[in-house]
């Protein structure tokens, strides 16, 4: 099998680059391990940064978000018993985020692709990558027991963080910058009525906790917790009652709780790997770098990457010039360690490190205290949040 670019993964990353590259006249064969249902349904990131959803409309894919996804204009930060919005439209002239599930960014793009004529292996999975520093890299891959190779110009790392193409890169040719941070996020999944219009980050003297949405009938909740805890420990009744407390106001804001029917712990960890190429390979999204959720950044990272990617695979095509393509790890780890900062500076800011500390968590009400009241500050975290500082 031969094409132009092979793509290894179906996550927002590989998909989306598929169909960019295909506006373009561009081909590209994505391989995808999981099954299509299993990728249509895995609930995980849910906050589009104004960019994000802007490029979505731009490239067609985006009239089921206009319809059905929501535009929240701010979050509230709370501590200490009290609420503060952040307004990002006032603090940002006029941008916003968009709720909207990458299950459902996923879905959109699936369908495109496969309505135009796309090729997207599901079920294959990539076993190794070759001959990276030729001009015809090679990838291969494990369908219905068969192995089976497709011969490409360039090959786009999209398979996550536990894929196969980021450990292609000889060990002496990468550099790894990570930190693990003593919790993880207890998440559950949730039927039911939103408890508030817009997403709430709360600081507690018990941890950090967030309220989000997914729907109008889908609420997504979180809580901090031990990365080693099971969720088989957590009975409901208990769940509802730690979210609760944390959550608590001065003046009695109540949680409206529904039917639990899905638990998870995700490890927190910041993680990058510099550079994002080597030869033909090139890194983008979860396959390059990871960022604790609290900034909502790993899918929009990841949308980010894939637009330089195929800005300058395009540029190839057009003209065989190799400029950006030269550039694109340098161009990409600008905005990544921007979104790391801010990902590490919220989840620094949000959660217990160690509670027996009372010090530290008066110093964290005072920076929340700082955000919330000065203007310039509460500007830093609205221009991050929405991406619009991200460069
Ligand atoms: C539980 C959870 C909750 C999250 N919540 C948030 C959030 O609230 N906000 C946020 O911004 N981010 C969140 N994230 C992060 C966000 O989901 C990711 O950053 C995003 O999915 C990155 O997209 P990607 O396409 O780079 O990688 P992925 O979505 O991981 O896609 C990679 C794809 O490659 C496939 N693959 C892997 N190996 C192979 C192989 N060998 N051969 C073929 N295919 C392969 C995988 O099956 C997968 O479909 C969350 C992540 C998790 C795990």
């Amino acid at each position: 099998m031969r094409t132009q670019v092979g793509i290894v993964g179906g996550g927002p990353a590989g998909l989306l680059l598929s169909h960019l590259l295909h506006l373009e006249g561009i081909a590209s064969v994505v391989l995808e391990r999981r099954s299509r249902e299993d990728l249509e349904t895995t609930v995980r990131a849910g906050v589009l940064e104004y960019g994000t959803a802007e490029l979505l409309k731009e490239v067609g894919v985006g009239e089921r978000m206009e319809r059905e996804g929501s535009v929240h204009h701010g979050i509230e930060l709370r501590f200490d018993g009290l609420g503060h919005r952040i307004d990002f439209a006032d603090l940002t002239d006029g941008l916003s985020i968009t709720i909207y599930g990458q299950q459902e960014v996923v879905k959109d793009l699936i369908r495109t692709r496969l309505e135009t004529g796309g090729q997207i292996l599901f079920d294959s999975e990539a076993e190794s990558v070759h001959d990276l520093d030729t001009d015809s890299p090679k990838v291969r891959f494990l369908a219905d027991g068969e192995e089976e190779e497709i011969s490409c110009d360039y090959v786009a790392g999209c398979d996550g963080f536990l894929g196969v193409c980021r450990p292609a890169v000889p060990e002496r040719a990468r550099t790894e910058y990570t930190r693990t941070y003593p919790f993880g996020w207890f998440g559950i999944l949730v039927e039911g009525p939103p408890s508030t219009k817009e997403l709430i980050y709360t600081l507690h003297d018990r941890g950090f906790a967030l309220v989000s949405t997914r729907s109008p009938e889908i609420q997504r909740l979180y809580f901090q917790c031990d990365p080693h805890d099971d969720t088989e420990e957590w009975s409901d009744a208990r769940i509802w009652d730690e979210l609760s407390a944390r959550l608590a106001t001065r003046d009695g804001w109540e949680l409206t709780d529904g039917k639990i029917f899905q638990k998870d712990i995700v490890q927190m960890r910041s993680f990058v790997c510099e550079p994002m190429q080597y030869g033909r390979l090139f890194l983008a999204g979860d396959a390059a770098h990871i960022v604790p959720p609290t900034g909502a950044k790993g899918m929009n990272l990841a949308v980010a990457d894939v637009r330089v990617l195929a800005r300058a695979l395009i540029e190839f095509y057009g003209s065989g010039d190799t400029e950006l393509l030269d550039a694109y790890s340098e161009t990409c780890l600008r905005r990544v360690w921007r979104a790391q900062r801010f990902s590490w500076w919220m989840t620094s800011m949000l959660h217990r490190f160690d509670r027996s500390d009372p010090f530290q968590l008066k110093v964290q009400q005072a920076e929340l205290d700082y955000v919330t009241s000065s203007r310039a500050a509460a500007t830093t975290i609205a221009e991050n949040y929405v991406g619009a500082a991200l460069g």
